[in-house]
């Protein structure tokens, strides 16, 4: 299991950073290619909290204990199952492509 960020829905208050004992998250400005995949709101609302968002670099270290998805504000987080060896970029594009099959 890893964590899996809704950007629209992210506000980048880091409290996901504050609660994970593996130092598995990020806060920083949202990446340009992510930013263009938000939705209208979601960007307004990326905009109005500096554009931060939060990635999650350490993913191969969460331990799924759920701190993080009960500590976030805008329950902008949720645990999925994924494969060890793929990357959080490749995780978006098969989990789009995983949604649009369903
Ligand atoms: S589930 Fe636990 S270990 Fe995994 S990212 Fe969230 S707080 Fe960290």
């Amino acid at each position: 299991m890893v964590p899996r960020i809704d950007r629209n829905r992210c506000e980048g208050k880091a409290e996901c950073l504050d609660v994970c004992p593996y130092d598995v998250f990020e806060v920083r400005k949202i990446d340009d290619a992510d930013f263009e995949r938000l939705s209208f709101f979601g960007r307004l609302r990326s905009r109005a909290h500096g554009k931060l968002t939060a990635y999650t670099p350490g993913a191969a270290d969460c331990h799924a204990c759920g701190l993080c998805v009960v500590a976030c504000p805008e329950k902008a987080i949720e645990l999925v199952a994924i494969a060890p060896h793929v990357d959080e970029a490749s995780y978006e594009t098969s989990a789009l492509s995983s949604a649009r099959r369903a």
